[in-house]
C-alpha cells in the first residue's frame, strides 16, 4: 500500500526582485506520517522552498514563477498563510520569532487564533503541549525575550501546534543551539511525529542529525535537488559522507 502523499511540490522555480532564479525546479513529496528532511548548504534554497509552500515570499520581492504546489491534491499556491493554516499546514520559521513582550504561555496562545473550536479544545492542547515541552511549562510566565534560545525555539514549535496542525514546515531548528538541546528538540519532534502524528518537512543544514531523526532527505544544491532517498541510505551514502557528514 502507498503512502498518502500530504504537500507535492513539482518543478517550482522561485525569482527574487524579478531577476534573481534562485529555485531552478525543485520537487518534493511529504507523505503523510513522515519526517521528511531538506538538506543543503547555506544559501542552497531550503527557506526559499518553505516559503515557497506557504506563501511568504511576496514580502521580500520573491515569486514562484513556475511548477505547482499542491496539499492533499489541491492546489494551495494562492492560498495565503492563515488559510493555508486552517488546511493544517504551519510554518516555523528559522530563528524562533516569539512575541519577546508576551509569556510564554500567551505565545502559545496566539496559536490558537485560527481555531473554530471551543475554549476546552485550547486548554486541552495548551496541556498537550506542556507534556511535550516542560520546559515551557515550567517558564509559562515568563516574558518569551528573557528565556534562552532553546526554550524559544520550542516556543516557536509549541505555538504551531496549537493550532492543531497535520504538517508543520520547520525551518532550521538546530540553529544556534548547543548540541544537547538540539537532541532534545529533535526528540520531541521524533516523539510529535509518532504520537500525535504530525507530519514534518524539516529545513537543515545539520544533515548529520537531521538524517538520524528523518525517515526521508532530499538534498538541494544552488536551488536543485541534487540527491534523495531514505534517510538511512542518505547516510550510508559516500558522497553525502564526504560532503555533509565530514566523514569519508
Ligand atoms: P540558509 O541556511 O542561509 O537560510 P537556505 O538554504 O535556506 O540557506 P535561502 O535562504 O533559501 O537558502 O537562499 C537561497 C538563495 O536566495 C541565496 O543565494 C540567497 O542569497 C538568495 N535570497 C534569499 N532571500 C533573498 C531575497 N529576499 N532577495 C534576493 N535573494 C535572496
Amino acid at each position: 500500500t502507498e503512502t498518502e502523499t500530504l504537500l507535492d511540490v513539482s518543478n517550482i522555480e522561485v525569482i527574487y526582485n524579478s531577476v534573481i532564479l534562485v529555485l531552478k525546479g525543485v520537487s518534493l513529496k511529504v507523505p503523510k506520517g513522515g519526517i521528511t528532511a531538506l538538506l543543503g548548504g547555506n544559501g542552497a534554497g531550503k527557506t526559499t522552498t518553505l516559503k515557497a509552500i506557504s506563501n511568504l515570499l511576496h514580502s521580500e520581492r520573491g515569486a514562484v514563477t513556475k511548477g505547482t504546489i499542491t496539499y492533499r491534491g489541491e492546489r494551495v499556491q494562492e492560498l495565503s498563510p492563515e488559510a493555508l493554516v486552517k488546511r493544517g499546514v504551519i510554518q516555523v520559521m528559522e530563528g524562533r520569532h516569539c512575541f519577546e513582550h508576551l509569556t510564554i504561555e500567551e505565545n502559545l496562545m496566539t496559536g490558537a487564533y485560527t481555531r473554530g473550536d471551543g475554549k476546552g479544545a485550547v486548554s486541552a492542547d495548551l496541556e498537550m503541549v506542556y507534556n511535550y515541552f516542560p520546559r515551557l511549562r515550567e517558564r509559562r510566565k515568563s516574558q518569551a525575550g528573557y528565556t534562552s534560545g532553546g526554550e524559544q525555539q520550542m516556543c516557536a514549535i509549541g505555538r504551531a501546534l496549537m493550532s492543531r496542525p497535520e504538517t508543520i514546515l520547520l525551518d532550521e531548528p538546530s540553529m544556534g543551539l548547543a548540541p544537547q538541546l538540539v537532541e532534545e528538540i529533535f526528540g520531541i519532534v521524533k516523539d510529535l511525529n509518532e504520537r500525535e502524528g504530525v507530519s514534518f518537512l524539516l529545513a537543515e543544514q545539520n544533515t548529520n542529525v537531521a538524517l538520524r531523526f528523518a525517515h526521508h532527505g532530499y538534498i538541494l544544491e544552488s536551488g536543485r535537488v541534487v540527491m534523495e532517498g531514505p534517510a538511512a541510505e542518505l547516510r550510508e551514502n559516500p558522497d553525502v559522507k564526504e560532503f555533509y557528514l565530514g566523514v569519508s
